[in-house]
């Protein structure tokens, strides 16, 4: 397959300027200065970097994972190279203020060219991209000194960034972190503890590394509400910038991981020699709360990341569909007559909608939310306050829904490859293995689908959910007034009324003690609302393709396969919801009520 046909650039300006009409955005006074052709420019250098110095390396990256070669890490040089060339052409300061030397691009135009370079290497696109999280979540809370000092450098491409949360003994629950934070004459910290699973916590690919750092102030409330948020740095920093001393940071090991080898992860020990020095970032025992402004942003890009590795197996399947001849048709009992292409095969195409759906519908509900976060610059108020309501409900979905269905979609690309699909002689099980620690980390998909169901759908007496609700209602109230398009909107309406009825009955359930319970079927809630969003999104691209065709596009196949692909969502995925609903609703006491004897 020639490499450029990795990416779909024409999906992905689909949805950009035809379905989510991210050009509306430059009515902002932050984006006035931008329009389609900056936005373009951006996306094709986005995507020339990503082809001639993400993807060439993505195979070697695997087979040649980090070394430790006497206390450092050891990476295979291109990623230098590729990390190198993202930095020069300015993507670590892709949204930030242009007087900080950034681009000041909407987040949904970074997260657009973020998946370019997803989609070729998922690995070596960490570094920068843990990076630019971090300087962002400085952006926000940090002191003018600390952002002069730390942010400042990751926005020119000189410093790192990692997110050190988890512990050996504390992964999933936070609130048990030990990592100890004691206060200096200085005011500033010392740093005490180990964080386990660190992207690339160590390497030598620029000059400094600002771990942001979880950590107890001595005597804090136990819990969630005692931890407070730390820079961390790799080597201390003078005053005036310059690099000072090493830090009492210390890379205990390297974690080996199944896939995206190039990025290395790493078990780290803070204050060993009991001269670790750290920063306090905002008011203490609010570090949690900090952090989360880096993880939601991070929870969609795992989303989109996770969609992107799916949507290059698509394309590596797509293209072998169409290469390889395999049999002949049913009907077709002449064994002399020429092999037919796999595409040919209605089970082959069957495999590829499956992909296509679950792809440019988890590609849509990522960028539809990363759309919301730039809508917290609309100037009226209730824009803000609505989208970050609806923000807040859609990123466990994103995170969770995304990663498990591109899961599904690595799975059905192996499957079209065949027995060649299971060999390392083809990049689609690499794409599966890469993919697998989407649903992992980043907070586990039974958490998101514990903090959806059990926060998310029914905070402020679940207005999130009621909006979103009323836009889903609007979009068919629209889509019903085309007759090619009705159906989808009275079984869209359908869904999402069960949505709102399942809802309501577990918040009743809830409140009258039974949490337990109806938490043990958080996962089917997590994937009937994420059913029903994503069929949203069909709805709306369907819409889009169906504008177009009455306008009379030269492009039929493009916007037909659209819809075709919009009819296979509503065929066969969206019935799965009366299921899940069932559940929730009859309340499914089979993991609940199973017992550790039992098994
Ligand atoms: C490759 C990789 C990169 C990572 N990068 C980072 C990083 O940069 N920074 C960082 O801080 N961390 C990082 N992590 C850590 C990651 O976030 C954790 O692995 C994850 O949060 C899960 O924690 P755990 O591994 O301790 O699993 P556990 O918390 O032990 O969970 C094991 C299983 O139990 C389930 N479970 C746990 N608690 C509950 C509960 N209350 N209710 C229901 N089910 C539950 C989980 O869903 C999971 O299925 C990374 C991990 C990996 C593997």
């Amino acid at each position: 397959m020639d490499s450029r046909q990795l990416i779909d650039r024409r999906h992905l300006d689909f949805l950009l300027h035809e379905v989510l009409e991210v050009d509306d955005l430059c009515r902002y006074a932050r984006f006035a200065e931008h329009g389609r052709e900056t936005f373009a420019a951006a996306l094709d250098l986005a995507q020339q970097i990503a082809l001639d110095k993400f993807l060439p390396h993505n195979r070697k990256a695997d087979l040649q994972e980090p070394q430790l070669v006497d206390g450092k890490v050891e990476l295979i040089p291109e990623i230098g190279e590729a990390v190198a060339a993202f930095c020069a052409a300015g993507f670590p300061a892709v949204l930030a203020d242009y007087d900080r030397g950034g681009m000041q691009m909407p987040f949904v135009v970074g997260a657009a060219c973020d998946a370019l370079f997803c989609s070729a290497n998922a690995g070596t696109i960490a570094y920068p991209t843990l990076a630019r999280a971090a300087a962002n979540l400085l952006d926000v809370y940090a002191t003018d000194e600390q952002k002069r000092l730390y942010m400042q450098p990751i926005l020119e491409g000189r410093y790192f960034g990692t997110m050190c949360l988890s512990e050996p003994q504390a992964g999933s629950s936070l609130a048990d972190l030990k990592t100890a934070a004691t206060p200096r004459a200085d005011g500033s910290y010392a740093i005490a503890g180990a964080k386990m699973w660190i992207s690339a916590g160590d390497h030598e690919l620029g000059e400094n590394i600002v771990h942001l750092v979880l950590a107890r102030i001595q005597g804090a409330p136990a819990g969630v509400r005692g931890i407070s948020l730390f820079i961390v740095p790799r080597w201390r920093v003078e005053a005036d910038g310059r690099r000072g001393e090493r830090n009492d940071v210390r890379l205990a090991g390297l974690n080996h991981k199944m896939g995206q080898r190039a990025s290395v992860n790493t078990f780290l020990k803070f204050g060993e020699q009991g001269d670790c020095v750290g920063y306090l970032v905002g008011a203490p025992h609010n570090g949690l709360a900090q952090m989360f402004h880096m993880m939601n942003e991070e929870r969609i890009g795992v989303g989109l990341s996770a969609i992107q590795q799916a949507a290059a197996s698509y394309q590596y399947a797509l293209a072998y569909a169409r290469e390889r001849h395999q049999g002949r048709h049913p009907d077709q009992k002449d064994a002399a007559s020429p092999a037919v292409a796999l595409i040919e095969h209605a089970d082959v195409r069957r495999m590829l909608l499956l992909q296509k759906c679950y792809v440019e519908g988890g590609q849509m509900l990522a960028f539809d939310a990363a759309l919301l976060v730039d809508r917290q610059y609309d100037a009226d108020e209730s824009v803000r306050e609505q989208s970050h309501l609806l923000l807040e409900l859609l990123t466990p979905i994103v995170k969770a829904w995304n990663s498990d269905y591109a899961l599904r979609a690595n799975d059905l690309a192996i499957q079209v490859f065949g027995g060649y699909g299971y060999t390392r002689d083809y990049p689609v099980e690499q794409c599966w293995r890469d993919n697998r620690i989407n649903p992992i980390h980043e907070g586990t998909n039974g958490i998101q689908a514990l903090d959806l169901l059990g926060r998310k759908a029914l905070m402020r007496d679940g207005a999130a959910l009621r909006l979103l609700l009323e836009r889903i209602a609007q979009t068919c109230a629209l889509a019903a007034t085309d007759t090619a398009l009705a159906s989808f909107a009275t079984d869209l309406q359908r869904a999402a009324g069960l949505v709102g009825a399942t809802t309501q009955a577990a918040g009743r359930r809830m409140a009258a003690g039974e949490v337990r319970a109806v938490l043990a079927n958080a996962s089917h809630y997590l994937q009937l609302l994420g059913h029903v969003v994503v069929a949203w999104g069909w709805l709306r691209m369907a819409m889009a393709a169906q504008r177009a065709l009455a306008a009379g596009t030269a492009e039929r196949d493009f916007y037909d396969g659209k819809l075709q692909a919009c009819r296979a969502f509503f065929a066969i995925e969206l019935p799965q919801v009366e299921l899940a609903a069932r559940l929730l609703a009859d309340s499914d006491r089979s993991a609940y009520d199973m017992r550790d004897a039992w098994f």
